[in-house]
């Protein structure tokens, strides 16, 4: 009777887990590895892509509108665009509680100053499109305007979405680098986007700058520059918008 229980109970247990592990968010919050450091190196079960639909797949974005009000700091100017490249970066916020949520606050409130100069910063503030974390990604202006994440006039503001990783102490890295592929490839699927077009923030120079290309996102990039970390994150974007795409 005792082992009854017992083989009756595991039975309950994985029927139980069946859904769930059919329908394996891409992103889990409680999927903490053992080094955050070296995302790329983490398990490999990941690159099995569940058989989910579209909508499930966007559902897992967890994206969330938190415009800074239109006329305000980084919106001040209207400054139109149409977007042809998605720059990636990472926050280097490392102060516990810089999320998602935190950064939208800071950009609504205008606390993300930045001096505005000929050349330079063009309206005093910095802007980018989103801000993505553990568990959601949260927009901040329209994709059709300009933000300021990149390399002042030059293309990288004028014609690319800026999309933010958040690295606060706690913030699983694993699932937001996920997430931001999933919403990278979502991007290029609306705007016609290729992926040769999805670049990380260091393609972009910036002219008084010593180096000119930063080391952003650093922890997809090898000393600095794009390799090995930069093609699996591409591979992990290309997967997704492959997805998108035939469904
Ligand atoms: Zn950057």
């Amino acid at each position: 009777m005792k082992w009854l229980i017992m083989v009756c109970a595991l039975l309950v247990v994985s029927c139980g887990s069946a859904p769930e592990s059919r329908h394996v968010p891409v992103v889990r919050a409680d999927q903490h590895e053992s080094s955050q450091t070296y995302p790329h190196l983490a398990s490999r079960s990941d690159r099995v892509a569940p058989l989910v639909s579209r909508g499930a797949l966007i559902r897992q974005i967890n994206l969330k509108r938190d415009f800074i009000p239109r006329g305000t700091y980084a919106r001040k100017i209207h400054r139109p665009m149409t977007p042809r490249y998605i720059t990636i970066h990472s926050t280097q916020n490392f102060s516990s509680g810089a999320d998602a949520l935190r950064h939208s606050l800071a950009l609504k409130r205008g606390k993300l100053r930045s001096r505005k100069a000929p050349g330079g910063n063009r309206i005093g503030y910095l802007s980018w499109h989103f801000t993505v974390d553990e568990t959601r990604a949260v927009q901040h202006i329209p994709t059709n305007e300009q933000g300021e994440h990149a390399d002042y006039n030059g293309p990288g503001n004028n014609y690319s979405i800026g999309i933010e990783m958040c690295e606060n102490k706690g913030n699983n890295l694993t699932a937001t680098i996920e997430r931001s592929a999933l919403l990278t490839a979502k991007l290029m699927h609306d705007h016609n986007i290729p992926l040769r077009n999805v670049v990380p923030h260091f393609h972009w120079p910036r002219w008084d700058k010593s180096p000119a290309h930063k080391n952003c996102p650093h922890f997809l990039l090898d000393d600095g520059r794009p390799g090995r970390k930069w093609r699996w994150f591409q591979a992990k974007v290309k997967r997704y918008h492959a997805q998108l795409a035939v469904q």
